[in-house]
């Protein structure tokens, strides 16, 4: 992530910086990984859950986080990067870790564009692959499990 302070990073995206919005934007930006809107309840135990909510919904709309589903049931969430407009054309893809159940970027993977018939406007899109992950295709290999 970029070593933008996460002050002028609001302020930048609009908005407003308070003292519990840094520390929601930065508890997300210390995660290397997206996180589930459970995961960051409980990194930011003391805080409100429906202030989590409202904060993580401010921060959707203004381009400061977006949110894809892996499959794994919960939205996930990321920072934008500076330029990020959400769109499609932003997105990268996923890959989501079917024993661990984290979910990693694969940024340099840009979504696979689908041409569209007539008419139709795409809203969203979804691009996950599923499978191990390198420490737990290791895990599985020691104890002898298949990993295919
Ligand atoms: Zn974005
Ligand atoms: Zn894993
Ligand atoms: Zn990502």
């Amino acid at each position: 992530m970029s070593r933008i302070d996460p002050e002028t990073l609001l302020q930048n995206k609009g908005v407003r910086p308070t003292a519990l919005r840094l520390l929601i934007l930065e508890t997300i930006a210390r995660q290397s990984e997206p996180v589930a809107l459970l995961d960051l309840e409980a990194k930011l135990g003391t805080v409100d859950r429906s202030t989590i909510f409202r904060t993580v919904t401010l921060f959707l709309a203004h381009h400061v986080l977006h949110g894809f589903e892996d499959g794994s049931g919960s939205l996930k969430y990321e920072l934008c990067d500076n330029a990020c407009s959400c769109s499609v054309e932003d997105m990268h893809t996923h890959f989501f870790c079917e024993a661990c159940h984290r979910t990693f970027c694969m940024r340099t993977t840009h979504v696979p564009q689908v041409a569209l018939p007539d008419g139709f406007v795409q809203h969203s899109v979804n691009y996950v692959v599923k499978g191990l992950c390198a420490d737990c295709r290791r895990r599985a290999e020691r104890r002898g499990e298949p990993v295919d």
